[in-house]
């Protein structure tokens, strides 16, 4: 599943080669993922248009098109965009295509038909199931601490499941949910009530050090290839039965509703 980090270095990477190049004509391949409008108005209403700057709400990417539309794409566990030239392969899952008058093509696949596309007027955007109700953004430094306690005190349960629960705060997914706990020293399954004080503070500036430095990373790393998922520097996440990087014990690997968790029993208490 994309992730913050891997979003945001999408988006600028749309913003630095897409903004302004012509749509020549946009196809439909496979309608699913595309939600709304129908797969005609949404392949009519692409060709001719142009990206006029690509934003990210949450998991959202809003590519904010010429004519006033936004079209916001919710990749969900299995969507990708890609970035190839028009004589490349296709995936077989592709679900749509752009080509654009420079020869190139944003594509969507998307290998389980997961992700969510939509082709709303601006005005529109709040009628995106799920988009009214994000919380403020992990990354953009609003959350002050104080808030981050009050919206932390609203929700129950274990720490994991909060923190991947875009209305408390957008943006943070599995993988970097397990590597935020590491970070903090926290184990996953903790109950938010048996929090210490101490151990929020943790949590909240390790959401910001450890998704600023996914950032970096991924857009270092990235380049062309916005279909491909960059995690082989995560300290935790994937990494189950390997040596924790800090103290050597094996990493703990549990799969729970398609979900990982790893996590280090020595480190995260
Ligand atoms: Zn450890």
């Amino acid at each position: 599943m994309p992730e913050l980090p891997d979003l945001e270095a999408i988006k600028d990477f749309l913003n630095q080669k897409i903004v302004g190049v012509p749509i020549s004509m946009a196809e439909v391949v496979n309608a699913i993922p595309v939600r709304r409008p129908g797969a005609g108005e949404f392949a009519s209403t692409l060709t001719g248009n142009a990206l006029a700057d690509a934003e990210r709400r949450g998991k959202f990417l809003l590519l904010k098109m010429r004519s006033g539309h936004i079209m916001a794409v919710n990749p969900m566990l299995t969507g990708r965009l890609q970035y190839a030239g028009g004589q490349e392969k296709r995936s077989a899952k592709t679900c749509f295509v752009l080509k654009l008058e420079d020869g190139n093509e944003l594509r969507y696949f998307d290998a389980r038909l997961m992700g969510k596309v939509y082709l709303v007027k601006a005005e529109d955007l709040n009628d995106i199931p799920g988009f009214e109700t994000i919380g403020p953004d992990a990354m953009d430094g609003s959350v002050s601490l104080e808030e981050f306690q009050t919206r932390l005190e609203r929700h129950h349960g274990q720490i994991k499941n909060i923190l991947v629960n875009p209305r408390f705060i957008a943006g943070i997914g599995n993988a970097y949910a397990d590597e935020v706990l590491f970070h903090a020293g926290i184990y996953p399954y903790r109950r938010r009530g048996t929090l210490s004080q101490q151990e929020i503070e943790r949590l909240n500036s390790a959401i910001t050090e450890v998704l600023t430095d996914g950032r970096e990373e991924v857009a270092s790393r990235m380049g062309e290839a916005i279909h491909v998922k960059i995690r082989d520097f995560l300290q935790v996440h994937g990494k189950g039965g390997q040596p924790c990087p800090v103290c050597g014990h094996t990493i703990s690997q549990i799969t729970a509703n398609q979900r990982l968790t790893n996590f280090c029993r020595q480190c995260q208490r």
